[in-house]
C-alpha cells in the first residue's frame, strides 16, 4: 500500500475572456501543479465561485460583462477574501491604487512574462499561508477599542454591537495601526506598509481611508482614535 499522504493541490480560478491567453494560463498553471478553472465572463466566475473554494483568483480587468474592479469589489463586499491578482493593459499608478482599493492583492500589467505571473501566484499563496500561521502564533486576531470589536481572522467587525463591513484594505490599515499604537505614522510609511507602494506621494488615498475608518469607528468631527498629527501623519490612540 502506498502510504504517501495525498498532496493537496491549490485550486485557482482564471477569469479571462481572451481564449488564447486563458488557455495558455491554464496550461502553464496546471504544469506548475495547480488545479485550474477558467471563466470567460464575470457571470461565469460567479457560478464557479458558488461551486468551489479557490486559493487564488487571476482576474482580468477588461471582461465583456462586469469589469474586474467591480467583480473584485463585489467579492470583498460579500465577504469573500480569496487572494486576487488583477491583470490589466493599463499600468498607471491610479489604476494600481484602484485595484488595491477594491481589494485586489496584486497587480500585473499586460503584456507580462508568464514566469513572472507564476512567481507572483506562488508568492501570494506563500504569503497567505504565512499570514495564516503568523496570525495564529503571534499577532492577536482580536482588536478591542472604544466600543469596537474587530476580529482579523473572521473579518467580523462590530461597533456598539452593530455589525460593520470593512474592505480588506480598511482591515489591513486598521491592523497596521493596531500593531503600532500611539506612534505617529507618516502617509509615506502607510503607503509602503499597507498599500505596498514604494516612494508614493499619493497622500489623498491615505486621507480617504482615514476618513473611512473614522466614519466606521470614530467621531469624524472630533476623532479620539485616529488622530491627525499636523505635517507628520496619523496616530492610532490606544489608552492602556
Ligand atoms: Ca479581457
Amino acid at each position: 500500500m502506498d502510504s504517501t499522504p495525498p498532496v493537496v493541490r491549490p485550486r485557482l480560478l482564471v477569469v479571462e475572456d481572451e481564449g488564447h491567453l486563458a488557455a495558455g494560463l491554464k496550461l502553464n498553471l496546471e504544469l506548475d501543479g495547480y488545479l485550474v478553472d477558467v471563466a470567460g465572463t464575470a457571470r461565469e466566475a460567479g457560478e464557479h465561485l458558488l461551486g468551489a473554494t479557490y486559493d487564488a483568483i487571476v482576474l482580468d480587468v477588461m471582461l465583456p460583462d462586469v469589469n474586474g474592479f467591480e467583480l473584485c469589489a463585489k467579492l470583498r463586499e460579500s465577504g469573500n477574501f480569496t487572494p486576487v491578482i488583477m491583470l490589466t493593459a493599463r499600468g498607471d499608478a491610479e489604476d494600481r491604487v484602484h485595484g488595491l482599493e477594491v481589494g485586489a492583492d496584486d497587480y500585473m500589467v499586460k503584456p507580462f512574462e508568464l514566469s513572472e505571473l507564476l512567481a507572483r501566484v506562488r508568492s501570494l499563496l506563500r504569503r497567505r499561508q504565512w499570514e495564516k500561521g503568523e496570525a495564529k502564533q503571534s499577532a492577536p486576531s482580536l482588536l478591542v477599542f472604544g466600543d469596537a470589536q474587530v476580529d482579523f481572522d473572521t473579518h467580523e467587525v462590530r461597533v456598539a454591537g452593530e455589525p460593520k463591513k470593512l474592505t480588506q484594505l480598511e482591515l489591513d490599515l486598521l491592523r497596521y495601526f493596531s500593531e503600532n499604537p500611539n506612534r505617529v505614522l507618516s502617509r509615506r510609511e502607510l503607503l509602503e506598509k499597507v498599500w505596498k507602494l514604494r516612494n508614493s506621494n499619493n497622500a489623498r488615498t491615505v486621507d480617504n481611508f482615514i476618513s473611512r475608518l473614522r466614519r466606521h469607528f470614530d467621531d469624524p468631527k472630533d476623532p479620539r482614535f485616529f488622530i491627525s498629527v499636523r505635517g507628520a501623519g496619523y496616530k492610532f490612540i490606544v489608552v492602556e
